[in-house]
């Protein structure tokens, strides 16, 4: 273990480990990107390096303090989240934590908190977090973990040192998934690849219920016939009854006209997200003409988009799939 087995966000994961050489870590940082790409793997993991009892500025994942912090009871880093059955993080469990930070630590080194999501915390908790990092406590240091900032106060933002997560990339998150998951190579590509490049997402999904979704759709774009509007309409109907479901199968179409695309272009399945269907798919490329393919990755964002602006689902699926039996 250490840092150098942390998945992607190098530069972050350099920034952190200078600072802890050199001694000038900063009081508060703000975490800031998309849901299950780390964020909270590289505060533990920074925790964890201050903490070790095996490794100077780094960590060895095996000691006694390294478990510890794994399994959320070093009595110097504590994690904070809602309480079991709230929805958000209250005013005493900040009080709680501003008091924990004041002590003395037991170890000597730093004392940390870890709120996550801190986005979560209510009005009066945030401005509660406000006054301990007006004037941090000795050998403090605080790491707030968010996806989306706007909801965090201004003055709290202002207060910390943000550090910006972007997704990771699909081929590292692939690797990682073959290499330390022990998924098949052709497994690993497709989850990395429905999964955005979110490892929390990519592990949450489950592989086999994923492919048998995935057997329905290519079924079911392949059943649409050049100008069949009626069946179009009632395909539509049926991808837009769940919100959720509609999202993902766009997101998947999306990848579908990709690989469909590159096929045309390279004759070659190297690259190809669906590679493992790869006779479903040449079949499919046979009779869908490459501008077509283009177009519709296009129209897939665009109506993703539109369902996420709560635009009418049916509306919308009907338009993307009116273009798929048009211009066939
Ligand atoms: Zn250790």
């Amino acid at each position: 273990m250490g840092f150098s087995e942390i998945l992607g966000h190098q530069r972050q994961t350099e920034t952190l480990r200078l600072a802890l050489a050199k001694g000038r870590l900063h009081h508060a940082y703000l975490f800031a990107g998309p849901e299950g790409v780390g964020k909270r793997t590289l505060a533990l993991a920074l925790a964890k390096a201050i903490h070790c009892a095996e490794r100077v500025d780094d960590f060895c994942g095996q000691c006694a303090n390294c478990a510890r912090i794994e399994d959320g009871n070093h009595p110097d880093v504590r994690t904070i989240e809602p309480l079991v059955g709230k929805k958000e993080i209250s005013i005493q469990q900040i009080r709680e934590i501003e008091k924990q930070l004041n002590f003395r630590s037991f170890s000597g080194r730093k004392k940390i908190a870890v709120l996550d999501p801190a986005t979560l915390m209510n009005l009066s908790a945030q401005n509660a977090l406000l006054k301990t990092l007006e004037e941090p406590p000795q050998d403090s240091l605080l790491v707030l973990v968010a996806t989306n900032t706007g909801g965090l106060l201004p003055t709290l933002r202002s207060r910390c040192l943000r550090l910006s997560f972007g997704s990771l990339q699909c081929a590292q998150l692939a690797n990682y998934l073959a290499s330390k998951k022990g998924l098949k190579r052709e497994e690993a590509d497709f989850l990395a690849a429905m999964a955005m490049g979110s490892l929390g997402t990519a592990l949450k999904i489950d592989g086999e219920e994923m492919q048998e979704k995935r057997r329905v759709w290519i079924e079911l774009l392949s059943s649409l016939k050049a100008g069949d509007y009626r069946a179009a309409i009632v395909t539509a109907e049926g991808l837009a009854k769940d919100r959720d479901e509609s999202l993902k199968f766009l997101e998947w179409a999306g990848i579908w006209y990709r690989d469909l695309m590159v096929h045309a272009v390279t004759r070659g399945s190297s690259e190809l997200v669906n590679r493992d269907v790869l006779a479903r798919m040449e079949h499919e490329s046979a009779h869908d003409r490459l501008e077509h393919s283009l177009s519709l990755i296009a129209q897939t964002i665009e109506a993703a988009a539109g369902i996420q602006r709560n635009l009418n689902r049916r509306m919308v699926l009907e338009n993307l799939l009116f273009n798929v039996v048009g211009n066939r």
